[in-house]
C-alpha cells in the first residue's frame, strides 16, 4: 500500500496523498499533529507551515487518539521544510483544535475491554 508523508510534520503514513493532482485535499487528518487536508488548509486557511509552527510551540504531542504512535515516535524538527522562510501571513494567530489526551500505553493485555472514546479521531 502506498502512503504518503505529511507536510506539516513529515508523519510517513498518510494513506492519501495531502493534495490530489487536481489540487483537492485528502480530507485525511494526520494522526501525528491533526492537521486536515482540504479542512484547515482549505477552510480554515491554516498552511502546514503555520501549523507545524504551532504544533511544535504547543510540545508537538501526538494528536490521534484512535491510532496509537509507533514506540519512541518523536517529532523530528528539520523534516518537513523548517528551513522556509516563514511568509508575513504565518505571523497571524492561530487556534488549533484542542489535542486530546495522551493515550495510555497498555502494557498487559486487556482482560476487559476499555470503554469506547466517543472520539473516533
Ligand atoms: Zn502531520
Amino acid at each position: 500500500m502506498m502512503s504518503y508523508p505529511c507536510l506539516v510534520c513529515a508523519w510517513p503514513k498518510l494513506k492519501e496523498p495531502p493534495r490530489s493532482p487536481s489540487g483537492g485535499g485528502s480530507y485525511e487528518i494526520c494522526p501525528a499533529c491533526g492537521y486536515q487536508y482540504g479542512v484547515d488548509d482549505d477552510d480554515r486557511g491554516i498552511t502546514p507551515e503555520q501549523w507545524r509552527r504551532t504544533w511544535v510551540q504547543q510540545g508537538a504531542r501526538w494528536s490521534s487518539a484512535g491510532i496509537k504512535p509507533p514506540k519512541g515516535w518523536k517529532y523530528q524538527a528539520g523534516t518537513a521544510g523548517q528551513a522556509r522562510q516563514a511568509s508575513p501571513a504565518a505571523k497571524k494567530t492561530i487556534v488549533l483544535k484542542p489535542l486530546p489526551p495522551k493515550p495510555k500505553a497498555a502494557k498487559k493485555p486487556a482482560g476487559k475491554r476499555a470503554p469506547a472514546r466517543k472520539n473516533p479521531g
